[in-house]
């Protein structure tokens, strides 16, 4: 193997969006993942982009969902023409319904309309009845994560991204105040150049000190067959949503639990989303369960991402704590990361984003 000019750790979402942009600006990669593309959260994923929220968000970070989400259409485009992968981009729109006991205070986020009962059935005939309305977000989308993170690895390895899967690595390897590559039990690799983006076990590795500390958030998820078709919306019922894809799977999901690295899928998290997803939608009742998992999202303290170079170790860079919003915030990211790894400027505010503000 040529030495790189950039090892990636990790092949979730991130690495691998990242793995495509660096190659196309012309730079030779090597990823290197321990176990397969996607195998961790962002094959867990629901693969909404909700770049709208109900709370209305606000600066530094409401730009990067809003940017990364409208980067979706071209990159849609882009890695069906690289790859032969359709990343199923969805637009119809994602509906909150307001239930019944629910306590709306009228007021309307922006981005938003608020639906009467009549209009939500008229737009979904299949929802509950017990409901005072909808907020619907024409502008959030989604996506088949799995398949994304595949469009991602085939296009970048035909154009020579080189990806060592089945190799975990342990160390970062320093050369004075630089970075010299990684190291793990199988796998010894050189370069001037290290992005680490191993999801929730970015605080395994060695040699980055300080200590990188990153939590994983363990989400429950289930996925029910509707064929024909039940709902066109990603749909909303407080904390659970239903997310419809072309196949006829529909998935329901999430919890969020701090549990540490387990990933059982437990009764009481699936009576929860059942419950909530049998209100929403109660033609559901009868559907066949297709499957259920788990997956453990990425997030550091302060619940923001973590996008830049490693302070103290000149060449290495992170991109972590996504959380809730990887799928979303993968393409932004990968540009991000590609200015800082090429020396550009970056073109966002990226302080809030910044690793020194963890050390
Ligand atoms: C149930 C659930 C639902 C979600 N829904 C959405 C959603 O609808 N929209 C959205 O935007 N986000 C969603 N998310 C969040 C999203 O999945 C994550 O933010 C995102 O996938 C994080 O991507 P990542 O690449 O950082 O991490 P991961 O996907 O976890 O990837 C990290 C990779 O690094 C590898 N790795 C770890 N350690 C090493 C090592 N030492 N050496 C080599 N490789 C290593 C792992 O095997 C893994 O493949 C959801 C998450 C969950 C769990």
């Amino acid at each position: 193997m040529s030495r790189p000019d950039v090892v990636i750790v990790g092949a979730g979402v991130i690495g691998c969006a990242i793995a495509w942009e660096l190659v196309k600006s012309g730079l030779r990669v090597t990823v290197v993942e321990r176990g397969q593309p996607g195998c961790e959260a962002s094959g867990a994923a629901a693969g909404m982009l909700a770049a709208e929220t109900l709370e209305g968000r606000e600066g530094p970070y409401a730009l990067l969902t809003r940017m990364s989400r409208d980067l979706y259409g071209p990159l849609a485009d882009e890695l069906r023409e690289a790859s032969g992968v359709d990343i199923e981009r969805q637009t119809t729109g994602h509906l909150h319904l307001l239930p019944e006991e629910s306590e709306f205070n009228g007021q309307i986020p922006p981005g938003a309309e608020l639906l009467s009962p009549d209009d939500v059935r008229r737009l979904e005939p299949a929802v509950g009845p017990k409901i005072r309305g909808a907020i619907l977000f024409r502008g959030n989308h989604w996506v088949n994560n799995p398949r994304l993170v595949t469009a991602f690895v085939q296009a970048a390895s035909r154009r020579g991204v080189e990806f060592v899967l089945g190799s975990g690595v342990e160390e970062i390897l320093r050369e004075g105040d630089r970075v010299g590559g990684v190291r793990g039990r199988n796998v010894t690799i050189e370069s001037g150049a290290v992005v680490v983006t191993a999801g929730a076990w970015c605080g395994m590795l060695h040699g980055l000190t300080p200590q990188l500390i990153v939590e994983p958030v363990k989400g429950q998820m289930l996925a029910v067959q509707t064929i024909p078709s039940v709902i066109r919306h990603c749909v909303y019922r407080d904390e659970v949503y239903l997310v419809p894809r072309p196949s006829g799977e529909l998935l329901i999901g999430a919890t969020v639990e701090r549990a540490g690295y387990e990933k059982h899928v437990t009764p009481e998290g699936l009576q929860w989303l059942l419950t909530e997803a049998l209100a929403a939608v109660p033609a559901l009742a009868q559907r066949p369960v297709l499957r259920s998992w788990a997956g453990l999202r990425p997030a550091v303290a302060d619940g923001l991402p973590v996008i830049g170079p490693w302070p103290g170790l000149k060449g290495c860079f992170v991109a972590t704590g996504h959380f809730r919003n990887g799928i979303l915030l993968a393409p932004i990211t990968a540009q991000l990361m590609t200015e800082w790894v090429t020396g550009k400027r970056p073109t966002l505010p990226v302080e809030p984003f910044l690793p020194d503000r963890l050390v």
